[in-house]
């Protein structure tokens, strides 16, 4: 049977959030029936609901950073029970066909995958996210949360930890590697996390010093400001992976030659405007420019794991559903250290 769950919703491009009602569909075979603790707020929320991207579904409820348990299963779950603490990223279906499914790359499935909100699922209807009570999701997109996570921290780390997770483990950011960190806002932070956590030496660039103290504490070992042109002559080809998680658009030749030979400048942020580039940049160095999205089901998996291991929340700030709208405000100006998390319960 549907059922009717309250959510939050932009009714319409632009406008304000508001509670309201959704449909969840019937537990299937393969379904959870997850009761929704926490959802995190992540920056494509806010340029989703006001339709930055063009073509979105309304009414939308967004939310890709889902964090909750467990309470009703499909006759044919195996891998998940009631009581189970759960998570729900970016991604609630796939192709499962495809050579990228196959190899557990998900994200990247050539049929495009069905998003967690704004999507169509494959019987045509709406997909609606993480800002409300409850969800319904096959098994083999929901998470195991490991017990040394709290349900709150740990929701951010449903799409900003496997972001950054991702091109880290990737591009082998460990032990004798020197990283980069391009931003330190909810992406960047868990960058500077994680990287710390796998070993690598890590310096945070960011637009000013203002979040020094921050960076050093959350597991920078430098930290500079772009800002400042010396930066770029102190650090020229002193990396082997630079992450930039900034949308902004920024310099990438001045970046590409931070990079020592064989470096790769990754992003994850994605600058709406297309980039000019002086190939050189590239070639003397044999440098790589590159991108990357999310983790498949398997990674995502993998860095809960990994960051369960090391101790590693996001760092946050719980809001109630009816500060959502002010949230959103509060992001756009990049005043939240380091990630809004709404608490459903208020939803
Ligand atoms: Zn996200
Ligand atoms: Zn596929």
């Amino acid at each position: 049977m549907t059922t009717n769950v309250s959510a939050y919703a932009a009714p319409a491009a632009n406008a304000p959030l508001e509670r309201t009602t959704v449909p969840r569909r019937p537990v299937g075979e393969h379904d959870v029936l997850i009761e929704i603790k926490y959802a995190g707020i992540c920056h494509s929320d806010i340029h989703q609901a006001r339709d930055g991207w063009g073509e979105g579904i309304f009414p939308m409820v967004p939310g890709h950073e889902i964090a909750g348990i467990v309470t009703e299963v499909g006759p044919g779950v195996t891998r998940h029970k009631a009581g189970d603490r759960v998570g729900v990223g970016c991604f609630v279906d796939s192709c499962r066909e495809c050579e990228y499914c196959r190899q557990g790359l998900e994200q990247y499935c050539v049929k495009g995958g069905t998003g967690t909100y704004n999507a169509l699922d494959k019987n045509g209807e709406p997909t609606y996210g993480g800002y409300s009570t409850h969800i319904v999701v096959d098994e083999n997109y929901t998470l195991r949360i490991p017990d040394g996570l709290s349900l709150d921290e740990a929701a951010p780390l449903l799409c900003a930890g496997i972001t950054l997770y991702s091109p880290l483990a990737h591009w082998n950011a460990g032990p004798g590697k020197k990283v980069a960190i391009v931003g330190l806002g909810g992406l960047g932070h868990m960058g500077v996390k994680i990287a710390h956590a796998l070993g690598a030496e890590v310096t945070v660039l960011s637009q000013s010093l203002k979040k020094r103290e921050d960076g050093l504490k959350l597991g920078a070992d430098h930290y500079y400001a772009t800002s400042d042109p010396e930066t770029f002559t102190a650090l020229a080809g002193s990396f082997d992976l630079i992450v930039s998680t900034v949308s902004a658009p920024i310099d990438f030749g001045a970046y590409l030659s931070l990079l020592k030979t064989d470096g790769a400048l990754v992003n994850v942020g994605a600058p709406e405007e297309p980039i000019a580039l002086n190939l050189f940049s590239l070639i003397g160095g044999r440098k790589t420019l590159a991108g990357s999205m999310i983790g498949g089901i398997a990674e995502t998996q993998e860095m809960l794991d990994f960051c369960a291991a090391h101790g590693l929340g996001a760092e946050i700030e719980v809001i109630r559903a009816d500060q959502i709208n002010e949230a959103y405000e509060r992001v756009l100006v990049s005043d939240v250290r380091y990630r809004f998390v709404i608490d459903t319960s208020t939803i």
